[in-house]
């Protein structure tokens, strides 16, 4: 099959990877859409070292082609996605509702083949029914799940008023369509899709360049009740903390691979709280999906098929692509 392979240095295109072959739980998906990740970036710059070679690609939808002796749960022919974490089911964090923490946790298109590829396997387990959904649509589920786990894992309160978002790609978009949908006010501090913020429903946006603690300070007079920090670049997180108001919540959703300075003691004597969160729950996903209370038809910057993958990942690293797709 074609796939795209890679191995530690570039992306090969390849058309005599064979076609994974199923365990008895297993499902083989025939890939109709899959996203181009933060992630995978950080993998093809360097910055996130993975075993190699590998087929990258975990945000993606598609058709049931054959499923192994054992499975029960799908058919072939089912339209689904996948989640990203293959787990034990069997450790303290995965019996106690935490499988993001399972200590034998496998990714797929990190540890285990992704889905820059015509076909992929992944277990029973791990597959959630699209319905109707758009397969590009469906492509956004994985984050749009991540995107609700940064208000599972630091509820917001109600005495809460604003949620500052720092970064307007992909993530910071669903951030904040999922606050507005919380009924919160939401600022958008970016560099590039401002206007995309504002008609995604953001309430004020502020460019990054035009003074933005100022602006928050005049807006909220105190600072802001939560910061999301979801910009990719580790200086954000001074941005927040001179954002946040006192006993006010960060939570961080991009990962950098380097140190962050800071001063501690403010995060003791101002009483703040700094969450993280990764991947969240797919069932919310798809039925904010379903009910159009998020859009993300306009995050859809280009599609590509995997045989340009390359330009694809070339298009995926301007700022202003919010969301790449390859189209297998
Ligand atoms: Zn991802
Ligand atoms: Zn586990």
């Amino acid at each position: 099959m074609l796939a795209a392979l890679y191995n530690g240095k570039h992306l090969e295109l390849r058309e005599d990877i064979p076609i994974p072959k199923l365990k008895d739980t297993e499902v083989l998906i025939k890939v109709k859409a899959v996203g181009i990740c933060g992630t995978d970036l950080s993998i093809l710059k360097g910055s996130y070292k993975i075993p190699v070679p590998r087929i990258l690609g975990h945000e993606f939808s598609g058709v049931v082609s054959e499923i192994g002796k054992k499975v029960t749960n799908v058919q072939v022919g089912d339209r689904v996605t996948s989640e990203i974490n293959i787990t034990c089911g069997n450790c303290y964090f995965c019996k106690s509702g935490q499988k993001t923490q399972c200590i034998s946790v496998r990714a797929i298109g990190i540890f285990e083949d992704g889905a820059f590829a015509k076909y992929v396997k992944v277990p029973e387990s791990n597959l959630h029914n699209i319905h109707e959904l758009p397969f590009e649509e469906a492509t956004f589920i994985e984050p749009l799940a991540a995107a609700i786990q940064t208000f599972e894992m630091a509820p917001l309160r109600e005495t809460d008023k604003n949620v500052v978002i720092l970064g307007a790609g992909k993530l910071g978009l669903l951030i904040l369509q999922v606050v507005k949908n919380k009924g919160k006010k939401a600022i958008v501090i970016g560099r590039s899709n401002l206007d995309l913020a504002k008609k995604l429903g953001a309430d004020l946006v502020i460019s990054i360049d035009k003074d933005p603690v100022k602006r928050v300070m005049e807006e909220t007079k105190i600072g802001a009740d939560v910061v999301v920090e979801a910009t990719g670049v580790p200086e954000a997180m001074d941005l927040a903390m001179a954002l946040v108001r006192n006993r006010g919540t960060i939570n961080l959703k991009s990962t950098h691979g380097i140190r962050w300075m800071t001063d501690l003691t403010q995060i003791v004597v101002r009483e703040l709280r700094i969450q993280g969160s990764r991947c969240g729950p797919f069932p919310a996903a798809i039925k904010m999906l379903e009910e159009g209370s998020v859009h993300v038809l306009d995050l859809i910057s280009a599609t590509f098929p995997l045989t340009q993958i390359q330009e694809a990942i070339d298009a995926a690293t301007k700022p202003e692509m919010v969301k790449v797709i390859i189209l297998p």
